[in-house]
């Protein structure tokens, strides 16, 4: 029997809430579909870590992940800590060490919810967002001076790599390929004058390679008016990392709320662990309760073993997602209702 080897990184508020559904999901399948689940819990790499030690995991953590054949999150966030410490002290470490230069974030109104967006139909939204994952915006280059004069400035470069952005449009292009045959670039290349065009020009080297796909570019700001106003038009949608990061969140909401989507973290080559996470943060509005809806945690789960070679297995969990909204009136309370996590993961169960 296949075993994998799973790291389970609770987190914070709500994520050590949602990950123990994902787990009894998680069991079913292998149980089905022949397969086990070794998992190794590392509990306190959290925010409360940070607040007791002054980090959010132990100097090795990295190491301690390297020979996991995946990764499950929950979430990292704790009001009084800022957002860049669980950033920069767990989240960006494990992308940039492992390599995890795809965000995957799969978008579907399903039947069953209310999407605040009047065109999006049940069924008709699915798209993918593929965002680049570990460098453009988000990147340490650059720095403050004069602080606290009038002539204080600060600068923040962004690093684009013939590299990097090549291999993601080949992931997006390759993606879409397997989809519906459309890709749309984001791009803004009107206002940032050198890294955009550098972009562009990349995305049309590449399109060559996928003669099959029919792809488009938009600005970024025309963009977001259509994930609003056409969501039904797209396939794949692959922007850089920041653009990424703005749409695949406005995308979620775009679904109906932001406790059903999930994320996955890609090393496409398979040389590191891949990680997966539920969108949403750690809600700590909401923590504690037992009210947290469980989809997002439940559907990257379901990411995950279609990453480890069991899309049958993958297939079922995103059938029962469905059937529990379609078919029940069990909803958490970010979908209008008043069900607990429990309630809901029974009702998943079940179905499954
Ligand atoms: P963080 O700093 O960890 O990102 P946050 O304050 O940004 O936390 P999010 O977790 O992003 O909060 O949540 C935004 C809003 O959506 C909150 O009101 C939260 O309660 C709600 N929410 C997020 N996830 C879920 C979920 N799984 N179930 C129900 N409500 C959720
Ligand atoms: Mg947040």
């Amino acid at each position: 029997m296949t075993n994998h080897r799973i790291a389970l990184i609770p987190g914070d508020g709500i994520g050590a809430e949602v990950l123990p559904p994902a787990q009894q999901v998680l069991d079913v399948l292998g149980r089905r579909h022949g397969f086990t689940l070794d998992y190794t819990s590392y509990d306190d790499w959290s925010c409360e870590r940070y607040l007791r030690e002054g980090a959010m995991m132990p100097e090795n953590g990295i190491d301690q992940l390297r020979d996991k054949d995946a990764i499950l999150l929950g979430a990292v966030g704790y009001p009084g800590v800022p957002d860049h410490v669980s950033l920069w002290g767990l989240l960006i470490p494990i992308r940039r060490s492992f390599r995890q230069y795809v965000n995957l974030r799969p978008i579907h109104v399903f039947e069953g919810i209310d999407s605040p967006v009047r065109g999006a139909v049940a069924g008709e939204v699915d798209f993918v967002v593929v965002r680049e994952n570990v460098e453009g915006e988000y990147s340490e280059v650059g720095g403050r001076l004069n602080r606290g004069f009038d002539d204080e400035m600060a600068v923040q470069e962004a690093v684009f790599t013939r590299t990097g952005v090549t291999r993601v449009l080949d992931y997006a292009f390759d993606l879409a390929a397997q989809r519906k045959g459309r890709l749309t670039s984001a791009t803004k290349s009107n206002g940032i004058v050198h890294t955009m065009p550098f972009w562009d020009q990349l995305v049309a080297e590449r399109a060559e390679h996928f003669p099959q796909v029919a792809w488009d570019q938009e600005h970024i700001d025309a963009l977001a008016a259509k994930f609003v106003l056409e969501p039904s038009r797209f396939d794949v949608v692959v922007g850089s990392n920041l653009f990424g990061d703005i749409l695949s969140d406005l995308a979620a909401a775009v679904a109906g709320s932001i406790g059903i989507a999930p994320a996955a973290n890609l090393n496409p080559e398979r040389e590191f662990p891949s990680m997966f996470e539920p969108v949403h943060g750690s809600a700590p509005d909401i923590a504690g309760q037992g009210i947290a809806n469980p989809l997002g945690a439940v559907w990257s789960a379901a990411m995950m073993l279609d990453h480890l070679g069991h899309p049958e297995a993958a297939k079922d969990i995103t059938g029962a997602i469905a059937a529990v909204l379609a078919k029940t009136d069990v909803r958490t309370h970010d979908l209008g209702g008043t069900s607990t996590t429990a309630e809901f993961t029974d009702k998943l169960l079940e179905l499954l």
